[in-house]
């Protein structure tokens, strides 16, 4: 019997860490997925891997302990145990994988699909940042609709899932006060040199890129959302890149 090595090399895991996930059509502004690893197989070589039993440490492989159940390994009675991979007092032995094939979820190539919800790769985020530009709403103890009156209702300006808050106690707040450009250079910063899913930036039925990154600036923290729209006029802080 031949020997599957069950570890992808290193060559073949740069060739997949360096498939094109996303490429931006830029006259329509549109993200357009292309391919991405197997979340399945990617550190296995392409291979499924299944797990022998072993007998529960805790019950010596009988499945009970004083007068019921042994709690250690009863939790794996379904599915394994339906699937017959897994008889009572036996969990499975994660220290010695056992090769069960090509992966089905990418048939072995460990690769697949990328779809809206890939994460985009830091160095694409840093070819999208042209064109995202971020801009600063304050909301001071207004409601985020309050301090955006004139403008279209917040929930024709979000698209795609929001891109984290942070809460910080006004630390963000604080470095606004003394000093707006620094402050929204650093968290522009910041979000381009993380990846986030293309459903963040992007609208994930037409994906169409946002018109701009928003930072919601409130006494405690903020959040990032990608808005479309046109970047409204600065009004109360300048905006980054
Ligand atoms: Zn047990
Ligand atoms: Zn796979």
């Amino acid at each position: 019997m031949t020997a599957i090595s069950l570890e992808t090399p290193d060559a073949r895991m740069e060739a997949l860490q360096a498939l094109a996930r996303f490429t931006l059509d830029v006259p329509t502004r549109r993200l357009i997925p292309h391919l991405d690893t197997c979340g399945e197989c990617l550190y296995r070589n392409g291979r499924a891997v299944t797990f022998p039993p072993t007998p529960c440490v805790k019950c010596k492989g009988t499945g009970t302990r004083g007068r019921g159940k042994c709690r250690e390994c009863k939790g794996w009675a379904e599915p394994w145990r339906k699937a017959k991979r897994l008889p009572v007092g036996h969990v499975p032995d994660y220290g010695n994988p056992v090769d069960a094939g090509p992966c089905r979820a990418c048939e072995g190539t460990s690769i697949v699909p990328a779809t809206m919800y890939t994460r985009v790769p830091v160095a694409f985020m840093t070819e999208l940042r042209p064109y995202l530009p971020v801009r600063v709403y304050r909301r001071g103890n207004l409601s985020i609709g309050e301090s955006m009156l004139g403008m279209a209702p917040p929930s024709e300006l979000w698209i795609g899932m929001g891109m984290g808050s942070v809460v910080d106690y006004g630390r963000t707040a604080k470095k606004f006060a003394e000093n707006p450009e620094a402050a929204t250079a650093e968290i522009a910063d910041a979000i381009f040199a993380d990846t986030h899913q293309g459903v963040s930036i992007a609208d994930k039925d037409t994906n169409l890129l946002a018109d701009h990154i928003g930072i919601l600036l409130a006494p405690d923290g903020y959040t990032k959302v990608a808005m479309r729209g046109p970047v409204p006029v600065p009004s109360t802080a300048p905006q980054a890149n």
